[in-house]
């Protein structure tokens, strides 16, 4: 195997032993914060509660909130002055989560970074173009200093400012680049609006993530740019990117197992799920000194993939991010997530970049109104192939989702364009 870090070589047996070692020191270096040393205390657990893996189950879980009620400080294990850097959780509601790193931090992060570059078939000779947001977002920071300890000539574009994005991209002979999902569709819409074939990039590969999306949309981004797309997952409470990546196979992403321990629960229940069962990440970090997070409930819903990966790395897969536990909306007492909505979506040519979905209500009835945007030169169409269009895919999302929507065609690049993370939804129903 062709790799980056000998921990991508490792066993199962080697994995395991190395977390084992690593939790029980992390427990230990933890307790150097009161909030673990009280919770730990309040449950019996000690570095020597941990024989085998395994053993995470025993430690109690944290969530958000938790994080939340230590901002800023009260989860640090080290003294503030090692600290160098912070970034934080992109979320809009609440009070901030945010996460300060050491020097010794950053380093082991940019190594995972570059490790799943690498993973993703980037290499030194690569001209690369991160086109997600710098700043609080880990995407910016977290991306540049993995690309950069990778060896690769990086280019900080930052998100927006499509046309200037475009002309880095050709002067500089870009062959690789880092993109939000929703960004990448407009990116090649805009080229093709520009009257060049955004297929004639130079771009080859594409590090894809920060937000869910469908197979169907990878399709329709590797189509549209003639590149291969690799699915990258990460969260700032888990330093940023570089938590999880998809080979060369594109069959889900290894989680780098010996820097995080993978568990997947019920959420109900708490209890693990079997390998191939969709539940709730949830994760641990082993090798982060500034502030270590333990079973941390991710709100992600995906799986690990059963079996072994051809590529030979046996860091276990999972499964694309189905959505987040609470993106998910009910309507007329039907959960519905918005993956389930742009699955179906993607899967019409006519259908354009992006889409809405508007939840309305007059007080009495709720319906949801998706606004899907159509290719210019499908929206030229004859209204009633554009009527029929309408009632075809109304139709396949009542199969999909038991709702029957109201859906509104729109004309290309009419709907909000966010330079980062998309907004899908948008609740306008009157709360009771
Ligand atoms: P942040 O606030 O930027 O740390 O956001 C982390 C969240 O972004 C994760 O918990 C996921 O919900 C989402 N996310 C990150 N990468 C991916 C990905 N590849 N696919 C789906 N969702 C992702
Ligand atoms: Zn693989």
């Amino acid at each position: 195997m062709d790799y980056f870090d000998i921990a991508e070589t490792w066993s199962r047996d080697q994995i395991a032993e190395e977390q084992v070692k690593r939790l029980r020191e992390n427990i230990k270096h933890a307790c150097k914060a009161p909030f673990y040393a009280k919770r730990f205390a309040d449950a019996g657990i000690s570095p020597e509660s941990i024989h085998a893996p395994e053993d995470i189950q025993k430690l109690p879980f944290m969530c958000k909130d938790d994080l939340r009620a230590c901002y800023p400080y009260a989860l640090s294990c080290v003294d503030k002055s090692e600290f160098v850097r912070m970034h934080c959780s992109s979320g809009t509601t609440g009070s901030p989560v945010a996460i300060c790193y050491t020097k010794r931090d950053l380093e082991k992060w940019a190594d995972l970074m570059a490790r799943s570059m690498y993973t993703a078939g980037l290499r030194k000779t690569d001209i690369f173009q991160n086109m997600s947001g710098y700043g609080l977002f880990t995407g910016g920071l977290g991306i540049h200093y993995g690309s950069e300890r990778l060896g690769m000539m990086t280019i900080p574009a930052g998100a927006g400012n499509t046309r200037r994005q475009i002309k880095l991209i050709n002067d500089f002979g870009v062959t690789a680049v880092h993109i939000l999902p929703s960004y990448a569709m407009h990116v090649a819409e805009q080229v093709r609006v520009m009257g060049a074939d955004p297929r004639k990039l130079p771009i080859k590969r594409a590090l894809v993530g920060a937000e869910p999306y469908t197979e169907e949309t990878r399709k329709r981004i590797e189509e549209m740019l003639d590149i291969k797309v690799f699915n990258n997952f990460g969260m700032s409470e888990m330093n940023g990117p570089g938590v999880g990546i998809e080979c060369e196979a594109q069959g889900g992403m290894h989680v780098w197992e010996d820097a995080y321990i993978l568990e997947i629960i019920d959420p109900e229940t708490g209890r693990l799920v079997p390998d191939g069962e969709i539940g709730e990440l949830t994760l641990t970090t082993l090798t982060r000194e500034g502030m270590p997070v333990l079973r941390y409930r991710t709100h992600d819903l995906t799986r690990i993939i059963p079996g072994e990966c051809p590529c030979g790395r046996k860091h276990r897969r999972i499964d694309r991010i189905l959505g987040r536990s609470d993106d998910m909306f009910i309507l007329k007492g039907v959960n519905i997530y918005p993956m389930q909505i742009e699955q179906v979506l993607m899967s019409y040519p006519e259908v354009g970049q992006n889409y809405l979905i508007q939840l309305e209500s007059d007080g009495q009835r709720d319906t949801m109104r998706v606004k899907v945007e159509i290719r210019e030169e499908n929206f030229v169409e004859d209204m009633r192939v554009l009527r029929a269009l309408q009632e075809r895919i109304a139709r396949r999302l009542f199969d999909e989702i038991l709702v029957t929507p109201i859906v509104d065609l729109v004309q290309a690049n009419s709907l909000p364009q966010s330079d980062g993370k998309a907004k899908r939804v948008i609740d306008l129903r009157v709360k009771q």
